[in-house]
């Protein structure tokens, strides 16, 4: 077995790696890019070495130096995570010239897989079925075109070396195709440096389904199950489960076989996931094998007991598969949520900045938590705005839900934006519930899980005012002491919270009897409150409660019957500050870099137009002239950086006699 290993990547996947390999005796050994040097993987590391600035390709994405790193720190083998140069076959090859072991396939297993085409074309000899398509290497517009109107409407145009959702395009209507192949064509180039595509049927809300596969470099193959990643934003995974609900066992067994059947047409060796989509007649079709560790791999190390990351390494170290096929046994149901620094409420803008405060649920027996930061970690623009997992695991499906949403009800942060109250609706949603949802599920419940949050409870208005007493001059001594003095009177006072948009007046009275608290015209009666540590007991009303609250700069918070509520305590005084109004909309609405400029200097433009083009966390955003004018001023040219959110792009004066001031 290895010494030591070298981790060419961040985030959580670098912190779980490291953990396998200190269990296996292996030390592990971190990189990091400047813009990680305070970063959480660096931290649990006790070598770190750095490999350049921010942007990837400049740092986990640069081949040269993750190989010097490795042999500067006497690494024997690199692990690549997931993601980056997970699945990029110079990378492996790399490795093996500089002599160190590539944790993963071979190259040329990663080569034929990292092309959708490739894939197909030697999957299909081995009678795994595939969505009907067209695959070749022809990729004249004029071809495609013909190609799609054979195969019929809906086509879906994706991008051969594609990953992570990126350079897929529907089409419904023929008209619309040049357009989309044009679009599609772009985003393959400017994502994975090669414009070419296939095209498939587009299977109508379908399920979708992957197996779990191992290879060892003695010729055996085995499955480790399947996991249901269906529930998926913009063709990304959000939630994922194992084992997958309302299967036949004839899909089964075609998905277990077909998945055998693709690793072993390619020798493969390591672990591996192939993805199916499940069409609504039930008919099973391959879309693509990631020869790499799943994000979603915890959920089957969770029903099947196996450390993946250690079969990756003893298979990497030449061992053979730890286990046959028969061996292999899976019990209960795994549930992941991938927790995304991301505002649902503005169309998931990633949310940059740093986390104050990270309150994540304990981990149990039931529940894993694999994060990537803690209280005061940066979110940086440069990278996946995802900072954590949490998986949840129970003897049944219900069981593992249930316990999902305690552990979400658990989960805070101030500082950024999350996506976790919006998790928190999905699992608790009786359609997904339910269980069997397609690809669809989010598009279908739009309105549900986008709807305003519910205005506080009453229990949480009385957590956050009687926080805000514990809190202030330091715990609750001060209070015991003036509910004493004014023994014969009421003390008032008023405190004003406000939750979103909405404000609070809450009339507070220390009176003998307790503390009451009229909010809404309705008084509550608290006559016990206790805080330890972060918990917080109340009796109010003769009922006895319990939430997790805690207090920042930003306000206070509630953590109380599996919600999150943050409160600012409302101060007058700074109201004005807030209410900055809205500008024009040719700012970078985040930092990122720009992928096209359509106008000139001097162009007139009309209102709506496309300006520039602004890629950033994995989505092309169009600026768009938000009056009729002329353009005066270009800041960045195409394929330049924009460092700052806000950052002025173009200029444009409104056109003599319109819209000026
Ligand atoms: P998986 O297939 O492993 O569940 P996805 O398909 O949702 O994951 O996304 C995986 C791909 O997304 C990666 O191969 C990579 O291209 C990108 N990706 C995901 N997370 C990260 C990350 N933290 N850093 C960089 N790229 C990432
Ligand atoms: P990526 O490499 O980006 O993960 P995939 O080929 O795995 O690309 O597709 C990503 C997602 O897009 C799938 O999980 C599925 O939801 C959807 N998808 C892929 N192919 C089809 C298809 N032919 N019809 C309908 N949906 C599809
Ligand atoms: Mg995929």
């Amino acid at each position: 077995m290895f010494k030591k290993i070298l981790i060419a990547n961040r985030g959580e996947i670098a912190c779980r790696i490291a953990r396998t390999a200190r269990r296996m005796g292996i030390v592990p050994v971190a990189v990091y890019s400047d813009a990680d040097a305070q970063a959480l993987h660096v931290r649990v590391h006790e070598q770190a070495l750095r490999i350049g600035t921010g942007p990837a390709s400049d740092s986990y994405l640069a081949i040269e130096r993750i190989v010097d790193a490795a042999k500067k720190s006497g690494a024997e083998a690199i692990h690549p995570g997931y993601g980056f140069l997970s699945e990029n076959a110079l990378f492996a090859q790399a490795c093996a010239d500089a002599g160190l072991v590539f944790i993963g396939p071979s190259v040329e297993a990663i080569r034929v897989m990292g092309s959708k085409s490739a894939a197909k074309a030697i999957v299909a000899k081995h009678e795994v079925p595939l969505v009907p398509g067209y695959y070749g290497e022809e990729q004249s517009p004029a071809f495609l075109a013909q190609q799609a109107q054979a195969i019929g409407m809906p086509i879906l145009i994706k991008a051969t070396a594609g990953g992570g959702g990126r350079g897929m395009r529907i089409v419904r209507r023929i008209e619309e195709f040049a357009g989309a192949l044009a679009s599609a064509q772009r985003e393959a180039q400017s994502a994975f440096a090669d414009p070419r595509v296939l095209l498939e049927k587009y299977v109508e809300a379908p399920r979708h389904i992957e197996v779990q596969v191992f290879g060892d470099s003695h010729g055996n193959v085995v499955h480790l199950f399947e996991r249901d990643c269906s529930l998926q934003r913009r063709h990304q995974k959000v939630i994922e489960e194992a084992p997958a609900v309302q299967l036949s066992d004839a899909q089964r067994e075609v998905l277990y076989r077909s998945a055998i059947a693709a690793a072993k047409s390619i020798r493969y060796t390591g672990a591996g996931t192939v993805e199916f989509v499940i069409a609504g007649d039930g008919s099973v079709y391959f879309i693509e094998m990631n020869t790499r560790l799943q994000v979603e791999h915890p959920v089957t190390e969770m029903i099947t007991g196996l450390d993946l990351v250690e079969w990756q390494l003893r298979i990497a170290a030449g061992e053979p598969l730890p286990l046959t096929q028969d061996r292999i046994l899976q019990r209960g149901h795994a549930v992941e949520v991938r927790l995304y620094a991301e505002d649902p409420a503005q169309d998931f803008k990633p949310s940059i900045g740093r986390i104050r405060n990270l309150r994540l649920p304990p981990p149990s027996p039931t529940v894993r938590v694999d994060a990537g930061v803690e209280s005061g970690d940066g979110i940086t623009p440069f990278y996946d705005a995802m900072f954590a997992k949490l998986i949840a695991v129970g003897s049944d499906r219900e069981q593992a839900l249930q316990t999902m949403a305690a552990a979400l009800g658990e989960t805070a942060l101030t500082g950024v934006v999350t996506n976790v109250d919006y998790l928190q609706r999905i699992v608790t949603h009786p359609a997904y519930l339910a269980g069997g949802f397609t690809t669809h599920f989010v598009d279908e419940h739009r309105e549900a899980l986008n709807a305003p949050a519910a205005p506080p409870t009453r229990e949480e208005l009385l957590f956050a005012a009687c926080t805000v007493l514990a809190r202030r001059g330091g715990g609750d001594t001060p209070w015991q002491r003036r509910d004493h003095f004014r023994l014969n009177h009421d003390y008032l006072e008023t405190l004003r919270l406000r939750a979103g948009d909405a404000e609070f007046v809450l009339e507070l009275a220390h009176r003998r009897d307790g503390l009451a608290i009229t909010v809404d015209g309705r008084t509550s009666l608290v006559t016990a409150r206790e805080l330890q540590g972060d918990r917080l007991w109340l009796v109010a009303d003769g009922e006895r409660a319990r939430a997790s609250v805690f207090t920042d700069e930003a306000g206070v918070h509630v953590l109380h019957d599996g919600r999150y509520r943050g409160f600012v305590v409302f101060d007058p005084m700074h109201a004005a500050e807030e209410d900055s109004t809205a500008t024009g909309s040719l700012t970078a609405p985040m930092p990122g870099a720009i992928t096209a400029v359509m106008v000139e200097v001097g162009e007139h433009v009309r209102r709506g137009a496309p300006l520039v083009m602004l890629e950033a966390m994995k989505i092309e955003h169009t600026i768009v002239a938000p009056f009729d004018g002329v353009v005066t001023e270009i800041r960045y040219a195409k394929g330049e950086q924009v460092a700052q959110e806000g950052a002025e792009l173009i200029k444009l004066e409104p056109r003599a006699g319109e819209a000026a001031k």
